[in-house]
């Protein structure tokens, strides 16, 4: 937070505000939105942009406004024509909660969209950059709108560092932008931003040779603006519940199997083991039937030996294993069939394990041997 609260302090805010405004007042996009500040209009833009190009929305746009020139006839109209004229747009909640929304404006605020922060938050599908888009370009009123485009471009400007994909980040941007929001020209402002994202300060490289407001980037005079905006994806981890066992024979040796040809860990050799998909059995038995059925053998498993986790890119296994011993004969056409073999402590070495095997073989020794 400090580093952004730094660079607000030494801006020039005043000519920062006069080169973006001067920029977006003549090279701005006549964009069938911005013909007038009608907030019904502004509004059904807003929610229409969301996760959809600008290309996309402006036919889109142009028949809505055909079809539903008034909030008031937006209000009236049937479920299925509105349904209708978003088809192909996707995201229909969006249609849908704008609807309920425009109904409620209609009998709650008389059909004029309502113009202050708290009255238009509590509208079906309004969040804080929709509400801050309506009430800074339609109403004049200084609130930010801070979305995706806006945060890139002020994570530049004023060398903000901070994980743009962590939802409480927002808040730092909005305190920018209350700082530097020009009160006279709340509309512009806002809107230059947005553009200012659209066209020039974009994602990986920025134009920034065409910037208007180059000589007030951090970024840029640092040369970092491709490592800006700090967006940490996070990884979606599925955690995999496995049990497995170290096996021995009569013999002294240790049953192993080879992995698939293809996927994780492809080819390499582990000890049996299976992941578990019911949790109405003690994980020794569910070991044991799996075992059973797969190569018709009973194992009879001792105590727990170690809980292995390990934490691949996209998943992390939890392996409760175990030791213990295979008293029969086992089928040889079936143990080929399948992939398995015995083979003694010193032929162990020939054969290559993932690390959560080594692991496994590790406490085993440490136990056993
Ligand atoms: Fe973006 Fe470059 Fe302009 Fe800075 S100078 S705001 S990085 S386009």
């Amino acid at each position: 937070m400090k580093e952004e609260i730094n660079a607000l302090k030494t801006i020039d805010s005043k000519q920062f505000q006069h080169d973006l405004i001067s920029w977006f007042a003549s090279e701005h996009r006549d964009l069938p939105w911005r013909e007038n500040k009608d907030p019904y209009r502004v509004w059904v833009s807003e929610i229409m942009l969301q996760q959809t190009r600008v290309d996309t929305v402006i036919p889109y746009f142009n028949r809505f406004m055909e079809w539903f020139p008034t909030l008031d006839e937006f209000a009236e109209a049937d479920e299925e024509r509105v349904l209708k004229a978003w088809e192909g747009l996707g995201y229909y909640s969006r249609v849908r909660n704008l609807h309920s929304a425009v109904k409620e404006v209609k009998a709650t605020y008389g059909g004029v969209v309502p113009d202050t922060p708290e009255e238009i938050a509590k509208l079906k599908g309004v969040g804080p950059y929709t509400a801050g888009a309506i009430l800074s370009i339609a109403y004049g009123k200084p609130e930010p709108a801070v979305d995706g485009n806006v945060m890139r471009v002020l994570s530049r400007i004023l060398l903000i560092r901070e994980d743009i994909a962590k939802p409480k980040t927002r808040k730092t941007f909005e305190v920018a932008v209350r700082a530097l929001i020009d009160h006279e020209n709340t509309s512009f402002f806002n809107q230059a931003l947005m553009e200012l994202g659209a066209l020039i300060c974009t994602p990986g490289k920025p134009a920034c040779l065409l910037c208007p407001v180059q000589e007030h980037c951090e970024a840029f005079k640092e040369g970092v603006q491709s490592e800006l905006p700090i967006k940490i994806q996070k990884k979606k981890t599925r955690t995999v519940p496995l049990v497995a066992a170290i096996l021995t024979n009569h013999k002294g040796e240790f049953l192993i199997h080879k992995r698939p040809s293809e996927g994780l860990l492809a080819n390499l050799w582990e000890f049996p083991n299976f992941e578990i998909h019911t949790g109405l059995l003690a994980k020794r038995d569910f070991f044991n039937q799996e075992l059973k059925e797969l190569l018709g053998v009973t194992s009879e498993l001792g105590e727990l030996l170690v809980k292995i986790e390990h934490v691949f890119s996209h998943l992390v296994w939890n392996v409760d294993t175990f030791s213990g011993v295979i008293p029969t004969e086992m089928d040889q056409n079936i143990m080929k069939k399948h992939q398995f073999q015995w083979v003694s402590e010193i032929d162990l070495e020939q054969y290559a394990f993932p690390v959560p095997y080594q692991k496994m073989m590790a406490a085993f020794k440490e136990k056993n041997m």
